[in-house]
């Protein structure tokens, strides 16, 4: 298997980062910062963070760097290691931050995922989250009573902000400030692109193809 050891998830908001991001993780071994989480985590905490961010998070705006960036620097210390991101950078503040922070190190792969914004919408409507373990899963097949992740059991809620308006700020956001990071890490020649709108699997499968490839060239 490859040696990457920072990953970068990119894309839309419900593009899938998470849950490509939990495979990548246990691929490599790597441990994930989802600073989407993080922040919920403190707004539910009523933190002195959580009442900062909670009404940006709400009306679907992106937080301020400077508050995500702490953060962020906080969590990789403790980790004391490699790291993959899902869900920062989200400007080119934030990348530059990245590359910019010893302590952090710049990235090694950056995973692209594309959807279209009609499946986005389809997908958004229908996501759920677990309260419990922060699994995202879809009623798109039938209603799910509770989490099903093995040995989870957990209450699923819909996010506030994946309400349609919130999202369509969110994706508004997105494109303005995040996806001209495509063609930053172009550049760099570190990303890869996938197309985010197969199955979860398909896009798991794109995914490991590229690190399973990188290993043996
Ligand atoms: P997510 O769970 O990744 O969809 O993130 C949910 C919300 O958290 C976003 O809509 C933003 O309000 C905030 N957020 C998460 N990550 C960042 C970031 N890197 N920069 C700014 N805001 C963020």
């Amino acid at each position: 298997m490859s040696s990457f050891k920072r990953v970068i998830l990119l894309g839309p908001p419900a593009s899938g980062k998470g849950t490509q991001a939990k495979h990548i993780g246990k691929t490599l071994t790597l441990p994930i910062l989802g600073t989407g989480n993080l922040l919920r985590q403190a707004v539910a905490d009523q933190t002195d963070l959580g009442e900062k961010v909670q009404e940006f998070i709400e009306n679907g705006h992106y937080v301020p760097d400077s508050l995500i960036e702490d953060l962020v620097k906080d969590w990789v210390e403790k980790q004391k290691g490699n790291w993959i991101f899902d869900g920062f950078p989200r400007t080119q503040q934030q990348a530059d931050f990245i590359s910019e922070t010893e302590v952090i190190n710049s990235p090694d792969l950056v995973i692209g995922l594309d959807v279209p914004v009609e499946e986005l919408e389809r997908r958004i409507n229908c996501r759920r989250q677990c309260r419990k373990c922060d699994a995202v899963t879809s009623t798109f097949i039938h209603e799910l009573p509770a989490c099903p992740e093995e040995g989870c059991d957990g209450e699923l809620y819909a996010r506030n902000d994946d309400a349609i308006d919130s999202f369509r700020v969110r994706y508004a956001q997105y494109e303005e400030l995040t996806a001209p990071l495509f063609t930053r890490y172009e550049k760099l020649g570190i990303l890869l692109r996938v197309d985010g709108a197969k199955t979860p699997k398909e896009v798991t499968e794109q995914i490991h193809v590229h690190l399973t490839n990188s290993s043996t060239s």
